[in-house]
């Protein structure tokens, strides 16, 4: 401030992240656009929240105070999926854990309103806010919380990506607008007392509202057991469902929920941003690495896994079950520009330790690079079925024409030697559209340029409920892929590899479901590096189904939905390695549960330790 000359800043940013300057890190992304608009920005990475000292490191903000835990929600940066501590933390210097609070937006606001006083705005977002907008399943708690807004008492939650709105908040603040007149704003949640509902509703006649059932309802539990009632449940899946329907920037529909005497009102979702907006976002001046001051503890190691990748889109159609992403940016592809994407590329040509790799280019899903179909640019995303589950919709229209056009444009970049692709392939959005020129296109560009000995793929599972309940696509995509895959590997004379990605335990997987997928493994000799454990995190589908045992998805008509936990969620787990000794007694227990000792030799017997990795001359799974 003082090399500055600045008397104060405009607004205080505090997070759970330690800062990295770079813009896959929120912190930076935002501070950047801030500092763009000409606002003074003074951020405050992981304070002690024990006192408010480290909050006042700038003074009292002109402006407002915003808040957010970080990249990820702080209990699941804290906690594994069995709720085990987490010592370590990625984002954080050393990558040391605890260096932010459980709950960090509630402890962060309450110290933020110790160190600024009511007169401060206070603002939060990111991923916990959120996703926590409304009220929600809290695993860690095991109860249904109210919106967090309420538990933090901001005066606005932004969320979704958050750019567009915060430059608004700022703009009306600046020119002395009080915050509790900012009601309107896309991309934004607040908070009224239900004794001005009423007066609000009339001064908002051009919206629609949708009236969720109470946070009393949803959260219902019985007064003797003290466990939630069954109508609590069907309550919590019915406002979930009525999120998912109106999820649609287009529409102009508000979401209501009481909760105690105060109303929750969540505006309609925040525009995507134009290619435009995104290209200028993403080439901010960062300088791409942590602050100097981590340099000492050996820096953030989040930072290795993004430094030499570029982000091409943003927004994900894939809608997963047990992910968060089309809830936080929604399902409408925004791309960058070639030209932006080169710059970009060429600016990390320029990073010290840079070998003349970039690791990737994509986003939530690789292959995602426009719009699922154009009625998306003008109206949204449909409301009453989803893009890619149960099968592909016959709208979807081809962008891997597009993608190679952007990655061969960044390896023309001098000194770019390779460019990889590291996010996830969909892989029957690939197979179900375009032509089959475009797809074995498509493939060989992926075989022969883009995969550095291993493609990441995610089937998650092969039981076709397992799947179903996932919202993932039928084995049949995972193995047409997989055949064409190694068909082309072959054919190029190279040794690569695909890995799949397995979850155990996610909503709708049965005992049998898990040991058919063990059998899977077996019969396609291959072993998983790790488990994945579903983690019922806010927000998501499945969380919906883990808490009511429903299904809240659109068509479904909340059906029953099995929910492996306990004894049984071990089960699967083990199932998943079934080939490692120590796992021997969980397996049996899960045959004899399943009555299918018959796979005794096969899982158990002396099979199970001569499992081959997959070879170079393997060109089909089974
Ligand atoms: S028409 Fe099909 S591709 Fe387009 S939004 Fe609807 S479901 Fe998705």
């Amino acid at each position: 401030m003082e090399r500055r000359g600045w008397d104060a800043v405009d607004i205080v940013f505090v997070s759970g992240d330690a800062y990295v300057d770079h813009p896959s890190f929120g912190l930076a992304l935002l501070g950047r656009l801030f500092e763009s608009h000409g606002y003074r920005v003074g951020i405050v990475a992981q304070p002690r929240w024990d006192r408010i000292d480290d909050f006042l490191t700038f003074g009292v903000p002109r402006i407002c105070c915003m808040i957010s835990s970080g990249n990820i929600d702080s209990m699941v940066s804290h906690y594994t999926a069995n709720n085990k501590v987490r010592n370590d933390d990625p984002y954080s210097p050393g990558g040391q854990g605890g260096l932010r609070p459980d709950r960090a937006l509630i402890t962060y606001s309450n110290r933020a309103k110790q160190a600024f006083g009511k007169q401060t705005p206070l603002i939060i977002g990111g991923l916990e806010a959120s996703l926590r907008r409304l009220a929600h399943y809290d695993f860690w708690s095991d109860r249904v919380r109210r919106s967090i807004i309420l538990d933090t008492r901001a005066d606005l939650l932004v969320y979704g990506m958050g750019e567009l709105q915060s430059i608004e908040i700022l703009f009306r603040l600046a020119k002395q607008e009080p915050i509790n007149t900012l009601l309107d704003i896309p991309g934004t949640t607040i908070n009224i007392s239900s004794k001005d509902f009423d007066q609000y509703i009339q001064q908002r006649s051009n919206y629609n509202f949708v009236t969720l059932p109470t946070y009393e309802q949803v959260a219902e539990r019985d007064k003797q057991s003290n466990i939630p009632t069954a109508k609590g449940q069907k309550a919590y899946a019915e406002a979930f469902q009525l999120q998912l329907r109106n999820e649609n920037p287009f529409n102009k529909t508000i979401l209501a929920q009481a909760s105690g005497d105060r109303i929750v009102l969540v505006n309609p979702p925040m525009r995507p941003l134009t290619q435009t907006e995104f290209d200028t976002i993403q080439e901010l001046p960062y300088q791409r690495t942590w602050h100097p001051t981590y340099e000492a503890k050996g820096g953030i190691p989040a930072l290795a896994e993004v430094q030499y990748s570029i982000t091409s889109n943003r927004g994900c159609f894939g809608s997963c079950s047990f992910c968060a992403i089309t809830s936080h940016q929604g399902r409408i592809i925004t791309n960058r520009s070639i030209a932006s994407l080169k710059r970009e590329a060429k600016k990390i040509t320029t990073l010290s330790n840079f070998k003349g790799n970039i690791h990737d280019v994509g986003g939530p899903t690789a292959n995602f690079q426009d719009v699922a179909c154009q009625q998306q640019k003008t109206a949204g995303p449909c409301q009453n079925r989803m893009c890619l589950y149960p099968e592909p919709c016959p709208n979807l229209q081809d962008s891997h024409p597009a993608y190679i056009e952007r990655l061969e444009a960044i390896a023309t970049v001098p000194n770019v030697k390779r460019v990889f692709i590291r996010s996830g392939i969909r892989y029957d959005y690939l197979l179900a559209t375009g032509s089959e020129k475009s797809r074995q296109r498509f493939m060989e560009h992926l075989v022969n340029h883009h995969v550095s000995g291993q493609l990441r793929v995610a089937p998650e599972h092969i039981n076709p409920e397992a799947l179903a309940a996932m919202g993932k696509p039928k084995v049949a995509w995972y193995e047409q892929f997989l055949d064409n895959f190694y068909e082309t590997t072959k054919r190029s004379g190279k040794e690569q590899y695909c890995i799949p990605y397995f979850i155990a335990g996610h909503p709708g997987t049965t005992l049998e479901a898990a040991v058919d997928l063990a059998l899977y493994l077996q019969k396609t000799h291959f072993v998983p590096e790790q488990v994945q454990e579903f983690y019922p995190t806010p927000g998501t589908i499945a969380t919906c189904m883990y808490f009511s045992g429903l299904d809240p998805r659109i068509g479904h008509d909340f059906a029953p939905v099995h929910i492996p936990k306990g004894r049984e969620r071990r089960l699967q787990r083990a199932l998943l390695h079934y080939n490692n000794p120590e796992n021997k007694k969980l397996v049996l227990e899960a045959l004899k549960i399943t009555k299918r000792t018959n796979l005794i030799p096969i899982l158990l017997g002396s099979k199970r330790n001569k499992l081959p990795q997959r070879t170079k001359n393997d060109t089909s799974p089974s």
